[in-house]
């Protein structure tokens, strides 16, 4: 296992739809080993593969380390889909490894169900709320090259320009390894 370094607002990986994984070998699962423990020494609770510079429909989500969702076991999320969503919505202030220091409102439906393929290339279906729904459903973004500045109003959206930028050019503050930036 390894810490990856993660990749950051501006990297092109990040605007990408990921492919889908076709086979699920110890490669594969090595890698998803590292991707937890990547995303728990960020002190993250979800990483999907491109944030680790890897073009696949993959993403992780652990949110047992938040009080009162102990019992939500680690999960890793193979080829997801979203197939239900509830028409009632909440706010909530997200964060994202890719975005260091930046923290926006987002609205997301309060209730889900996912399909994924698990590690065992088993097909699981859950129903997920709050906070665990949330975490899902920004992931699954990532893998649609979709991220928390697409998911706000044009004017939070303004307002979170500058960050942006310092954050592309890497003048933010992180500590944990980033990619570095790509002058193309
Ligand atoms: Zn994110």
């Amino acid at each position: 296992m390894s810490i990856l370094p993660i990749t950051v607002y501006g990297d092109k990986i990040l605007r990408e739809k990921a492919k889908p994984v076709e086979k699920i070998d110890d490669e594969l699962i090595f890698t998803v080993r590292s991707m937890f423990e990547t995303m728990h020494r960020a002190s993250g609770i979800g990483l999907a593969a491109n944030q680790v510079n890897l073009d696949k429909q993959l993403f992780i989500v652990d949110v047992s380390v938040i009080e009162g969702l102990e019992h939500i076991k680690p999960v890793t999320m193979i080829n997801p889909e979203i197939v239900e969503v509830s028409d009632r919505t909440v706010y909530f202030e997200e964060g994202c490894l890719s975005l260091p220091t930046l923290k926006a409102e987002v609205e997301r439906p309060e209730i889900i169900k996912v399909r994924f393929l698990n590690l065992n290339e088993e097909i699981e279906e859950i129903e997920a709320d709050d906070l665990f729904a949330r975490v899902i459903l920004h992931e699954y973004d990532h893998l649609i090259g979709k991220m928390i500045p697409d998911r706000v109003t044009p004017r939070i959206r303004k307002k979170l320009q500058k960050e942006l930028t310092a954050i592309m050019t890497r003048t933010v503050e992180v500590d944990y390894p980033i990619t570095e930036r790509k002058l193309t």
